[in-house]
């Protein structure tokens, strides 16, 4: 049975920051057992799971280009293999409490995880498992959080139905040509695969600060928390949640977002049940 819950497959993006919460070393295993176990305990109401994880904790392309001739495309490249470091590190932590995890690559390393493949993904989505997506989008010049929205879009949100339904048709009149060759009428494999919804609906982005506030609270002591933001507001008022493109493509797929604070104990069980908590941004 389906779970009652307000979302049923959620898109979990973890900034590096986040996971070195304020330790000097890059990672703190406690932030990241903390992870997992809120983690395990949505899996366990049934809720699927797919986390974009960031790297910079160890490496921003940015702050590096140019230093030493280092040119950007470089310098990105490093800080998507950083993704990597997070990653695994992140899979060992859910794995060791039980939980299955796959790590996906947006680029080949398959000797340390799988190459990303939506249907596979979504596959072990369907199983129970977690799936961490690492190395960003597999491109220069892009985040972490664009990574999030365009796996969410592709992967994980069912609101690209419509798209979803085209290929359904193409692909369900070319398993009627197979059917009626074969002369049996019975669904291929592939059309049942995507006769399948695919449905879930969120990209939870889980920060070091309780969501989105109308000035910078660091410099504003009186900086008020918003509860709900258009996807326009984000764009047109300079709020720093997540660079244009990433909300863009949210905005484009209807995709909310939820910024919420990971360092509060149940905030992540909370965002991914559908529980007031941090800003919640959408149409
Ligand atoms: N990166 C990239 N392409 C991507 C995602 C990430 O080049 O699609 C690189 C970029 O250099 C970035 C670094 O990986 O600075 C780490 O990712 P990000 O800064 O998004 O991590 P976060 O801020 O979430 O920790």
């Amino acid at each position: 049975p389906k779970p009652s819950y307000r979302w049923q497959r959620v898109l979990l993006k973890v900034s590096g920051e986040a996971l070195a919460g304020d330790r000097t070393e890059n990672i703190d295993p406690k932030i990241t057992m903390s992870i997992a176990k809120e983690v395990a305990s949505v899996i366990r109401l049934g809720v699927q799971v797919a986390i974009v994880v960031g790297g910079g904790n160890i490496f921003r392309g940015a702050s590096w280009a140019g230093c030493s001739g280092l040119d950007r495309s470089s310098a990105d490249y490093i800080g998507m293999l950083a993704t990597v470091m997070n990653a695994i590190f992140l899979q060992a932590t859910m794995e060791s409490i039980g939980i299955p995890t796959r790590v996906q690559t947006a680029f080949r390393m398959s000797e340390v995880a799988e190459p990303y493949i939506r249907r596979r993904a979504v596959r072990h989505l369907e199983k129970g498992r977690v799936v961490i997506f690492a190395a960003g989008t597999g491109n220069p010049f892009f985040t972490t959080d664009t990574a999030a929205a365009l796996r969410g879009a592709e992967s994980v949100v069912g609101r690209v139905e419509s798209h979803v339904d085209r290929e359904a048709e193409a692909v369900g009149s070319f398993a009627c040509v197979e059917s009626e060759q074969r002369g049996d009428g019975r669904k291929s494999q592939a059309e049942v695969q995507l006769l399948e919804s695919v449905n879930a609906e969120v990209v939870l982005k889980a920060t070091n600060v309780d969501g989105v506030y109308d000035e910078d609270p660091k410099t504003h002591p009186n900086a008020r928390l918003l509860d709900t933001l258009s996807y326009q507001d984000v764009t047109t008022k300079d709020l720093s949640v997540m660079d244009m493109t990433a909300i863009t493509l949210c905005q484009e797929n209807n995709i909310p977002v939820v910024v919420f604070n990971l360092n509060k104990p149940g905030n992540i069980v909370k965002a991914i049940v559908g529980e007031k908590v941090g800003t919640f941004i959408g149409g």
